[in-house]
């Protein structure tokens, strides 16, 4: 791949986090012509691989994060140590989101008073553990990801017994949306405040894990333009640089509710790289150097992603199915390199392009149950 012409002079970026999303920016950091420098705590990480230096060290080690050395330092984890990332700030080191922006969207509460002030519809909420009518959800307000903090509580029993589980950490109690599907959306902003909005998708979360994405989602065209000027206003109001990955519930009578806002690159849009024009790796880096952002759109009328999940507890690298996969007609097996497999762990994903848009959601789901027949472990539970 030949680099393009960087005009801005940013030849290394760093990266916090070096999960499978540091590990894709790979491609398009080649292209840009940029270097990746990572910070990440095991040196078994994915983006190791794929970095031009890392600094092993914890996300929060802002001392750490002193050391990146690159004229600008991004996010693929936003687990971070703000009030300690601020002193980096203050001398001199640029991040991109900035600090300011990320400030509001680290803890879940305070994303929900971000989206009620702004008048974003959003579940209702609360942080008065009081007497609660079920179901209802509770989760705990930093650290959670892939359902780890997020629990759906139907009694009182369980109720009792996730309070104690929890301990003294910070927790939200909120509404149980009985929502008809979730939808997401990725859109990133660039230095000059550009605006780029990619295709709003489907998804299905099982046991709050991401399991598929269908692009583009069936809506009506009215909720389409809702969801993408939620898109815009967040990151006007934000004043974000780099991209951002929304997440969303659409009730049955329609009604549309942010559920969370990622900072960063996002698993609802792991179908950007294959299936887009510019994958949402490539419009982070653009975004975070302080170039002109690419075409989001789609190059085919439609794709579906499957999130690759271990089911052993093991060294398996499940190479029998993924060739199996990968002979599927258009499918893209992207593999993220982890050393060890665990239940409901993310090893790498696949996706399908379709080349018509009929009944696209039909076939999609169909061909996401030949895919779990090929992967194995435990059938889907939601057909
Ligand atoms: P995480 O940050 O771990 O991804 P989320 O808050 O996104 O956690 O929740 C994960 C999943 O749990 C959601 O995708 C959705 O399926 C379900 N969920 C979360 N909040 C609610 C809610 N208020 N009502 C109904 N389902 C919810």
């Amino acid at each position: 791949m030949k680099p393009e012409a960087n005009p801005v002079g940013v030849h290394r970026v760093g990266v916090i986090g070096g999960g499978q999303l540091a590990w894709m920016m790979a491609d398009a950091a080649k292209k840009l012509g940029v270097e990746l420098v990572i910070q990440t705590p095991e040196a078994t990480d994915p983006a190791v691989a794929i970095a031009a230096h890392t600094v092993l060290a914890a996300i929060d080690d802002a001392a750490a994060t002193a050391t990146l050395n690159c004229e600008v330092i991004t996010f693929e984890n936003e687990f971070v140590d703000l009030e300690a990332l601020y002193q980096l700030a203050h001398r001199g080191i640029c991040f991109r989101p900035s600090l300011d922006a990320l400030q509001p969207l680290l803890d879940k509460y305070d994303q929900r008073c971000y989206f009620r002030d702004r008048h974003i519809p959003t579940p209702k909420f609360s942080t008065h553990l009081l007497s609660p009518e079920f179901p209802v959800v509770l989760k705990t307000r930093r650290h959670g990801y892939d359902g780890q903090g997020t629990f759906i509580i139907k009694t009182v029993d369980q109720w009792e017994a996730t309070l104690q589980k929890l301990g003294n950490r910070s927790l939200l109690m909120e509404e149980f949306i009985p929502f008809d599907r979730e939808l997401a959306v990725m859109a990133a902003r660039s230095i000059t405040g550009e605006i780029v909005v990619y295709p709003v998708v489907e998804t299905e979360q099982e046991n709050q894990v991401c399991r598929r994405v269908i692009a583009p989602a069936d809506l009506p065209a009215s909720t389409r333009v809702e969801v993408q000027s939620i898109a815009r206003s967040l990151l006007e109001s934000l004043n974000f640089v780099g991209i951002l990955g929304i997440e969303l519930f659409l009730t049955p009578n329609g009604t549309v509710l942010v559920n969370e806002v990622a900072p960063r690159t996002h698993n609802s849009g792991h179908y950007t790289i294959d299936a887009c024009t510019t994958s949402q790796f490539e419009q982070q880096l653009r975004a975070v150097c302080g170039l002109p952002l690419s075409h989001p759109q789609m190059i085919c009328p439609g794709a579906l992603m499957v999130n690759l999940l271990g089911y052993e507890t093991s060294q398996s690298d499940y190479l029998e199915q993924r060739q199996q996969l990968a002979a599927l007609p258009n499918a893209f097996v992207h593999w993220y390199g982890k050393t060890a497999s665990r239940p409901g762990r993310k090893l790498g994903h696949i996706t399908v392009l379709f080349d018509s848009a009929a009944d696209l959601r039909q076939r999609a789901i169909a061909l996401e149950s030949t895919i779990a027949a090929i992967w194995g472990g435990k059938p889907s539970l939601s057909r």
